[in-house]
């Protein structure tokens, strides 16, 4: 099989395409503006596309992509247009629309082109792909306006796990351009200081003598205030700046524990955050090490937490390195367990100390529930297994009693302890000192 190079020199110059594209919309456009008719416009982005060059290797990946454009060429009419504008990108102009109905009918008659298997190196498979829509005049007045707001409706099926076509929205435009924003601003909050630690309190349910603590990471934005670390540290794992910020919030934790650990506490753990991200960066277990030698931190008081869903992908390179970790007394712990998609026969292999049951399981929970169901059977589980339980999310004094008559003997709420600031937790500790 020759490569795509020799194949067809209009099908591999994508630039050549971009501009061709550009200059085709923008000629479409002043006909429909003229004749007040709406033009289509599709980005289509094949899924995974990359595992089959790795998989099949490149010129199988070729004969696909040369494959996906003959079917897709071949469900358009005249005034209709298609061009690959990059590696798995193609580009339609659906040229005369006139009813929403049309390009209904029109989109559907391109998404059958995925149904059919493609043959792959004698094996045959299925592709899908992540689909965008927009419309002129309403997504855009010019070919850059509307392949900007057609590329933000592909990202958008992408992450709803891709195989679907998302059409354009000002909502959805307004939800791109925040996200932009805070991920524009996330990367300078570290340097103007904008970021900080907040500890909360883990106890002993049944005597309330407190155990440990979780570092939580909090961002308070001069302008929007607090942004919840559930958006930004999505946007932190998605852009890598995770990398750089868990690395600082790791020393900053250290530090702390430390200044604490000198002034005599030094009976409770302190556990911190890790996503999978972080993990799967090689020199991140050298950099804790070495943070931890710094500070002068023994590692027996600190305990990572990571999600069960980390473990899904490159499960025997995790085992590895916690294995590692482990060896020099860090605890692990198995953080929103019963969420994710845990295989107990990977955590049985795994150096886990602790499970956390995730919130929302605990959050108001009634005897007899669905939910007191799932906590009874986790603490029983856990408890088997020979691992410590926590309970996260206690509210109320029900939540608490639940879970010291169902045998759980660790949790954190806002019943006991709101998350505190490192100068509200020292005199949280000083006021709670025996
Ligand atoms: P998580 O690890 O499940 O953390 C527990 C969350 O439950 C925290 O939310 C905590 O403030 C909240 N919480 C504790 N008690 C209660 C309660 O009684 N009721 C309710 N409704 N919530 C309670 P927070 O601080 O907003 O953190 C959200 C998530 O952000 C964390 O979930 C964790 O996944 C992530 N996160 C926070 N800090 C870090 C960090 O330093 N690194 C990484 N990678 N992720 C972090
Ligand atoms: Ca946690
Ligand atoms: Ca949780």
């Amino acid at each position: 099989m020759k490569p795509l190079e020799v194949l067809n020199d209009k099908f591999t110059n994508t630039d050549k395409n971009r501009r061709d594209f550009h200059q085709v919309a923008n000629q479409k456009i002043a006909h429909a503006k003229q004749h007040h008719h709406r033009i289509g416009l599709l980005l289509i982005n094949l899924d995974n596309f990359q595992s089959i060059n790795i998989n099949y290797g490149q010129s199988i990946g070729d004969k696909l992509l040369l494959e996906t454009h003959e079917r897709l060429a071949s469900c358009l009419s005249a005034e209709d247009f298609i061009s690959r504008i990059d590696g798995d990108e193609f580009v339609i102009i659906l040229g005369n629309i006139t009813t929403a109905k049309e390009a209904q009918a029109a989109i559907r008659k391109l998404l059958k082109c995925f149904k059919i298997k493609y043959s792959l190196d004698g094996t045959s498979a299925r592709i899908h792909a992540s689909i965008g829509a927009a419309y002129y005049p309403h997504a855009g007045k010019d070919s850059h306006a509307l392949l900007e707001s057609v590329a933000i409706c592909m990202l958008h099926a992408k992450s709803l796990g891709g195989n679907n076509c998302q059409h354009y929205s000002e909502k959805l435009r307004k939800k791109h351009q925040k996200e932009s924003y805070l991920e524009n601003a996330l990367k300078f909050a570290l340097e103007n200081k904008e970021l900080f630690l907040t500890y909360q309190p883990i106890f002993n349910l049944p005597t309330k003598e407190m155990v440990g603590m979780e570092a939580l990471l909090r961002w308070r934005h001069p302008i929007l205030g607090l942004v919840p670390p559930d958006v930004f540290i999505g946007l932190a794992e998605k852009n890598g700046l995770i990398a750089t910020i868990g690395e600082w919030a790791l020393q900053v934790v250290c530090k702390q524990a430390k200044e604490w650990y000198n002034t005599g506490y030094n009976h409770f753990k302190i556990s911190f955050n890790i996503s999978s991200n972080q993990l799967l960066q090689k020199s991140f277990p050298q950099k804790m090490m070495t943070t931890f030698k710094d500070t002068l931190i023994p590692s027996h008081l600190l305990d990572i937490e990571l999600t069960e869903t980390a473990f899904l992908t490159h499960a025997s390179y995790f085992e590895t390195i916690l294995k590692k970790m482990a060896k020099t007394g860090i605890g692990i712990t198995i953080d929103d367990f019963g969420t994710g998609h845990s295989s107990l026969l990977r955590l049985k292999n795994l150096p886990i100390r602790a499970l956390k049951i995730d919130k929302s399981f605990v959050l108001n929970i009634t005897p007899h529930s669905f939910n007191a169901i799932i906590v009874n059977s986790l603490i029983n589980l856990g408890g088997k297994l020979g691992l410590n339980v926590i309970a996260e999310g206690i509210e109320t004094n029900a939540d608490l009693q639940f879970l010291i008559n169902n045998g759980c003997l660790q949790g954190q709420g806002y019943y006991l302890c709101k998350p505190l600031n490192a100068k509200q937790m020292t005199t949280f500790l000083k006021k709670n000192k025996k």
